[in-house]
């Protein structure tokens, strides 16, 4: 069995990647109550674990892209 490996946004949470069940990349990190982590879709509310998280430095790229929307 292969360990689950997710990567995450260390700053938003934002965990990049479609959702396996509606397709959609809007998925966030979550904590389920055994402390365990993973992800929750927030189109769909599609749950999933993880075995360990990637963690991404530095800015959420759609956030990056609001924030140039903004100076326009
Ligand atoms: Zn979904």
């Amino acid at each position: 069995m292969g360990e689950i490996v997710i990567r995450a946004f260390r700053v938003s949470g934002y965990v990049p990647g479609p959702c396996s069940k509606c397709g959609k990349e809007e998925r966030g990190l979550v904590m389920f109550e055994d402390y365990a982590l993973g992800w929750e879709c927030l189109a769909c509310g599609e749950l999933g674990h993880a075995d360990r998280v990637e963690w991404i430095e530095g800015k959420d790229t759609a956030l990056a892209d609001l924030e140039d929307a903004e100076d326009e």
